[in-house]
């Protein structure tokens, strides 16, 4: 896409949101004004639905689920309305791209690749799943035939973070809805324009009214509503470990609803010496933290450096950062793009903070930069000397602060990499195949990259361990979540 096709759709006039319910635009108790972190101006508002409204569209999806219109129709008429779908999200991506990033901030370059596209691929791909898994025969004697059918959960609820909106969401939605179930999703209170724009395609797509309902509005109250329904079966959630936990309780006071949390990380990137290309190597280290101003669930964002290499690394580093363009997401050559808000920005700044404070030492950033934007920048940001019991090394900043650590030798490199609440993510970058794999042997996280950082596809799955949460996302795997298992047992 074009610098002016982009320019052009970046003041496109953005209508207040509304909720989607039945298959109806409705206003919500409430609205929720949304600022673009590009400039800190009001974009437009959404609608804050009430638990009253929260309780319309659960009573809606559970409805669609009963009666079948989505649930019982013939797995190749589904398939078919995903699939027009993912046309419809590939023919509308440019828009879709700049709508997401004038309420989140993404930078536009990833926000194509990450947002409309792999959205659209990752419907595609849950649409061909559907009518190609089948259930299974038990080996039982044979006076018995032992049939495993798998059956849709019912109504899934999917609360979903602002710094990928569009993918996340897919993840949850796709293979929630090619399984037969009905969804309620809410959005981030920053990130709902692209995803109710999402919605307003599945509609057009054919997607049965009361099967797809967005409620929009705060998490502690549209997002509490949606947890303590009983109307839901099953909660998937992408965001911070404190909402996790509370979504656990919610469901603990409610219908003991399954919960399946992907909470993000304190991912180490692990450098030895003996990495191919050091080079290579570092240019990596940054992209993997800075890329959406760190904004990345899975983003590296403990270096761990073996120390005879420790400087030298640091310097090619630090170099590699200061050249990354940070400002307007909507511009084709930003590689870093504004951080989602005022509260996230100076959360941020106070982890800098805190890391001076505990003897860390700032090699380059520890600002806020482009302030009179009136939009939310931080300059991309390292700290050398960083130590496990370092607030930065234990707590996930969601902004572009890097934590750098030298160590010694492998086994060192090994229990820094493990000193962790978290398990999503994790580098390693040697030459030595046995020693690649004894890492990956040895790191306990949801995905080990080797000699590179953050590649991804549908096809594999995406699954927390530790306190980085549960159940995964992508791959045939995340269907297991969507659906229950049920014996029936034939006398024959
Ligand atoms: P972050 O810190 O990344 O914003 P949050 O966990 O606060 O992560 O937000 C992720 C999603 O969870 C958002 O959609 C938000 O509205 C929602 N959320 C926040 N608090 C609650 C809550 N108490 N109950 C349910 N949803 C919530």
């Amino acid at each position: 896409m074009d610098q002016a096709t982009i320019d052009r759709l970046a003041v496109a006039p953005v209508a207040p949101g509304k909720l989607l319910i039945e298959g109806h635009w409705l206003e919500g108790a409430g609205e929720t004004p949304v600022l673009s972190p590009i400039d800190g101006r009001q974009l437009t508002t959404i609608a804050a639905a009430d638990a009253a409204d929260v309780a319309r569209a659960c009573a809606s999806a559970r409805a669609a689920f009963e009666d079948g219109r989505w649930s019982r129709m013939a797995p190749a008429a589904r398939k078919a309305v995903m699939h027009r779908l993912a046309d419809l999200i590939e023919r509308n991506a440019a828009e879709l791209a700049v709508l997401g990033v004038r309420d989140n901030g993404t930078e536009i370059s990833m926000a194509l690749k990450a947002e409309p596209g792999s959205t659209a691929a990752t419907f595609r791909y849950y649409a061909e799943a559907i009518d190609k898994i089948y259930g299974e025969i038990a080996p039982t004697p044979s006076i018995v035939l032992a049939l495993i059918h798998r059956e849709p959960v019912g109504v899934v609820g999917a609360i979903v973070p602002w710094n990928f909106p569009l993918m996340i969401g897919a993840w949850k939605i796709a293979p929630a809805l090619a399984t037969g179930n009905s969804v309620v999703l809410k959005p981030a209170e920053t990130a709902s324009l692209s995803l109710l724009r999402l919605a307003a395609l599945a509609l057009e797509a054919g997607v049965p009214p009361g099967v797809f309902n967005v409620v929009t509005g705060p998490g502690r109250v549209t997002g509490e509503a949606l947890a303590l329904s009983p109307d839901v079966d099953v909660l998937v959630f992408t965001g911070s470990g404190a909402t996790g936990r509370r979504l656990l309780q919610y469901s603990a006071q409610s219908n003991l609803k399954r919960c399946y949390l992907e909470l993000g990380g304190k991912s180490p990137n692990v450098v030895f010496a003996d990495a191919p290309d050091l080079s290579t190597a570092a240019k990596a280290a940054a992209t993997a933290i800075f890329r959406n101003a760190g904004q990345v669930c899975v983003a590296g964002s403990r270096l761990l450096v073996e120390a005879s290499v420790h400087d030298r690394f640091v310097d090619e580093l630090a170099t590699a950062t200061r050249k990354m363009a940070v400002g307007n997401p909507l511009k084709l050559e930003t590689q870093v793009g504004a951080v989602n808000s005022l509260t996230q920005l100076e959360g941020n700044l106070g982890f800098v903070t805190d890391a001076t404070r505990e003897g860390g030492e700032i090699v380059t950033g520890g600002e806020r930069v482009l302030q009179e934007t009136g939009g939310y920048y931080m300059d991309p940001t390292i700290v050398t000397g960083v130590r496990p019991e370092h607030r930065l090394y234990r707590e996930e900043v969601f902004g572009p602060v890097l934590a750098v650590t030298p160590f010694t030798d492998e086994a060192e490199a090994l229990r820094l990499a493990n000193s962790s609440d978290f398990g999503l993510a994790a580098g390693v970058w040697t030459a030595n195949l046995s020693r690649a794999h004894r890492m990956i042997r040895g790191i306990r996280s949801g995905v080990v990259h080797v000699n590179t950082y953050g590649g991804a596809d549908v096809t594999v799955p995406l699954a927390g361990t530790k306190q980085s949460g549960n159940g995964a996302d992508k791959s045939l795997h995340a269907l297991e979540k969507y659906t229950d298992l049920k014996t029936a047992w034939i006398q024959l």
